[in-house]
Parts: C-alpha cells; structure tokens; sequence
C-alpha cells in the first residue's frame, strides 16, 4: 500500500514514520509531477494552512488533488490538512481543496489554550493521545460526516466517505490507532475497486 504525503511545508516526517511502522511505503509529494506516480491514499500533514495553499496554488497541485479526491481516492487531513479540505473555515476568507462538508473555526483554542495534549476516544477505539497545536475545530458538519472524536463538546476529528481529518496531530504520539483507522479505509477502497 502506497501513500502519498504532501511535502511542502509542516509535519510530514512524522507521518512517514507512522506509515512506515504499520508496514505502508510512503511516497513524497513536492511537484505536480509526483502527483503522477502510482498512490492509494493522500495525506495532508499540519503546518500552516495559508502557506500550504498558497504552494499547492503556485506548484499547480491543488487542482489535481481535488480531483484525486473527488474521484474517491482516501485522504487524511491533520490540523492544517483539516483546514484545507474543510468546505467552509469560519474565520478565513480563503477556501483550499473544500471538499468536505465541514465547517471549522481556525485557531480556534485561542492563545492561551494554543497547544495542549488530552487523552479521548476515537471512532468508538478507547482512548488515544491527542497533541493540539494551534489547531482548528470543527463547529458544523454537512449530510454524511461522521463524527469520531469530541473532546470538551468540540469536534476534533470527522469522515466522509473516503475522508479523514483530525484538528490533532496523531503521527506526533507513538500510538498509531489514527494511522491504522485510515490505512484500513484506504484498504477497503482498494478492495471496492478490485485491487487487492
Ligand atoms: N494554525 C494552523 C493553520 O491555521 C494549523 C496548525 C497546525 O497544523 N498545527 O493553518
């Protein structure tokens, strides 16, 4: 199983580690022309949402990556990631991929509460490590979002169909239960195509 990680800006390296430890090859993404090679599955790692549309505008990639997503390839979107497949960002005028029927709130912790960590259940899981930096939150979602992680009456991680956000950085922890929930959904997207 092959992911593409988007290179461009934040915490990728940490993803490709988490890829690495459950046995997935990781394929970086810095141009349109990686875009081309062979993936099952796409991740959007934090960093900066503004910044990492900003490159994925100028390098020609967002367009193509909407288009992977629409056509049902699975993507997971962390923090910044969440941000750009988010349909709606309360306090943005900018919108990136937007292909996801939610709405989020960006720094939404405020500055004081910029970074914590907590502990809470996910997609009914037990409970996981939870890094917060920065991060946004989800405060609606459209027909067909599921939500999995509430922590504090907020929603900090969501699907729909073939796609995954988390407001929290899971690849920064050791536990690997995000990695392994979205792997299985790239695994039966595979399936559903005859491919494995
Ligand atoms: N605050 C960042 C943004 O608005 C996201 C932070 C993160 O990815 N850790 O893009």
């Amino acid at each position: 199983m092959t992911i593409g990680v988007l290179c461009l800006q934040g915490a990728f390296a940490e993803h490709e580690a988490r890829l690495q430890e459950l046995g997935a090859q990781a394929v970086e993404l810095r141009s349109a022309e990686d875009l081309q090679q062979p993936m099952d599955g796409l991740i959007l790692p934090g960093g900066e949402s503004t910044t990492m549309g900003k490159l994925l505008r100028d390098l020609d990639m967002l367009q193509p990556i909407q288009e992977k997503i629409r056509s049902g390839m699975p993507v997971f979107g962390t923090c910044a990631g969440l941000l750009l497949l988010a349909e709606q960002i309360e306090n943005d005028s900018r919108r990136h991929l937007a292909t996801m029927s939610i709405t989020a709130s960006r720094n939404a912790y405020g500055r004081q509460l910029g970074s914590f960590f907590t502990r809470q259940s996910f997609a009914g899981n037990g409970e996981i490590p939870m890094t917060f930096i920065r991060a946004p939150y989800i405060t609606q979602v459209g027909d067909g979002v599921e939500v999995l992680a509430v922590v504090d009456g907020k929603i900090v991680a969501a699907r729909q169909g073939n796609q995954l956000v988390t407001a929290f950085h899971p690849e920064l922890n050791p536990d690997t239960t995000v990695h392994a929930y979205f792997l299985q959904m790239v695994s039966h997207s595979m399936q559903a195509e005859g491919r494995n």
